[in-house]
């Protein structure tokens, strides 16, 4: 039984605000957006992360973003917006189905996306060094 939520969205089972539709993405607002106009961006083919997804389905998700951002920009009067992907749950993600967000930003909205931390000594050559070795 299917119990992903997007794919019930995405199959009109569950109404959504959709802003935009073609034969692989679908886009709609999300339900709580951080700032008005929050919108998530899905492969209408069910995969859990970007990890799993294909070269082409990326490609094609990644295709679409420069008019949607740009529409969502321009339509909530933004100053600039991120375009976040969170992967597992120790990265956010609550649904199980690959999304991108674009989410509006204004200056001074209050919002941070990420702590900053330092490298030690080194530690930058190996951590560079294991994510060569996990292409190769
Ligand atoms: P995640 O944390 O998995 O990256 O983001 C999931 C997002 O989906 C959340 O921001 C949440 O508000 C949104 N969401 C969850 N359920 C629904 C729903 O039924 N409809 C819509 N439109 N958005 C949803
Ligand atoms: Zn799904």
């Amino acid at each position: 039984m299917n119990t992903c939520i997007f794919c019930d969205i995405v199959a009109k089972k569950i109404p959504s605000d959709i802003v935009f539709e073609d034969d692989v993405v679908l886009a709609f607002l999300d339900i709580h957006p951080t700032n008005p106009g929050h919108t998530l961006v899905v492969p209408k083919q069910h995969v859990a992360t970007m990890a799993e997804a294909s070269s082409e389905l990326a490609s094609a998700l990644a295709a679409r973003l420069p008019r949607l951002t740009r529409a969502v920009q321009a339509a909530s009067k933004a100053d600039g917006y991120n375009v976040n992907n969170n992967n597992g749950t120790a990265a956010g993600q609550v649904v199980s189905h690959l999304h991108l967000h674009i989410i509006p930003r204004f200056s001074n909205d209050g919002y941070q996306a990420w702590g900053h931390r330092s490298y030690a000594d080194g530690e930058a050559a190996q951590v560079a060094a294991a994510i060569r070795e996990a292409l190769a």
